[in-house]
């Protein structure tokens, strides 16, 4: 059995004075605890991943690339724009771990599961990129395809950088749909996902919305077995490296709707967190925090009422 909630101290390594708020991971579980009333020990640890599971996202030549680069760190920027000591390549493969368990606990249970980290969708197979080194997404879908016969699967990308590493890894696998709404004037180079809607500098709650039902429409037409939802958080109108105008509200009911098209027709999501870089990390940390309370508070709706919780 898995624990439906999935977090490490390992996540919060230290990349001192990087825009990436490291501290979020410790925050979002520390009030998870006080607010929501989850026990400590239903938050599951997860284990360290074996290299065969982490050679199903990427190749042994970057993995070895990797592990060499922790005896200089600073070669890291080269490679994803953050140093890469032991410290942090720990915290990535327990953030991939965490979204492998997170995936375990969403098909096990049937409803709503998240990785408290995790969303590193710039990272490509042979190489890192924007402050990631492992894809814990594909890493995860890929090992949930392997060990739990996972068919269909869904990723639903809403960071507001395309998730262009996901989307390539992915690309020539026929179970998995790939979906990124994004910013289309922003990083990175983008890569094909199945659907992209890239949106314009400035778009709002309303655009977005919109945008998103679009794409919700699409995504439930797969028929998928699972979502696989990046829920990041800088589409944010105060982010620092986005340029959408999201609102703490929109993010709320955009988070409604992505659970109530899924968890209400009975297909488990599994959340992931990516992207938030507003100047003030309790944003960010409110922003993934209201995410989860959505997602228990329509998976509670489904669960009572299986048909009618839009
Ligand atoms: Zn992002």
């Amino acid at each position: 059995m898995f624990k439906r909630w999935q977090w490490s101290e390992a996540y919060g390594f230290s990349w001192e004075g990087h825009v990436f708020p490291l501290g979020k991971y410790a925050r979002l579980k520390d009030r998870l605890v006080a607010e929501l009333g989850i026990p400590e020990d239903e938050i599951g640890r997860p284990e360290p991943l074996d290299r065969d599971t982490l050679l199903l996202g990427h190749t042994a030549e970057y993995l070895d690339r990797l592990e060499a680069m922790t005896a200089f760190p600073e070669q890291g920027w080269y490679e994803f724009e953050a140093p890469c000591s032991r410290e942090v390549l720990d915290g990535f493969y327990a953030m991939a771990a965490g979204t492998v368990a997170a995936i375990g606990a969403g098909l096990e249970s049937r409803g709503f599961a998240a990785n408290l980290g995790g969303g590193f969708h710039h990272a490509f197979p042979w190489k890192g990129e924007g402050f990631c080194a492992i894809n814990d997404i594909v890493v995860g879908l890929q090992a949930a395809h392997r060990d739990w016969g996972l068919g269909r699967a869904v990723v639903l990308d809403l960071d507001v950088h395309q998730g262009n590493g996901t989307a390539k890894a992915l690309e020539d696998e026929e179970w998995a749909f790939t979906c990124s709404i994004h910013q289309q004037n922003n990083y990175p180079i983008k890569q094909r996902s199945d659907l992209d809607i890239g949106l314009e500098d400035r778009a709002g709650d309303e655009e977005y919305l919109a945008a998103l039902d679009r794409a919700l429409e699409v995504c439930r037409a797969q028929d998928p077995e699972l979502l696989l939802y990046v829920a990041g958080a800088d589409p944010y109108v105060e982010d620092r490296l986005g340029g959408l105008d999201l609102s703490i509200e929109g993010f709320a009911e955009r988070d409604r709707r992505v659970f109530g098209a899924f968890l209400g027709e009975g297909v488990p999501v599994v959340a992931v967190l990516a992207g938030g870089y507003a100047e003030k990390e309790e944003d960010v940390v409110e922003i993934h925090f209201q995410m989860i309370q959505e997602g228990i508070r329509v998976e509670n709706q489904a669960k009572a009422n299986p048909k009618d919780c839009r």
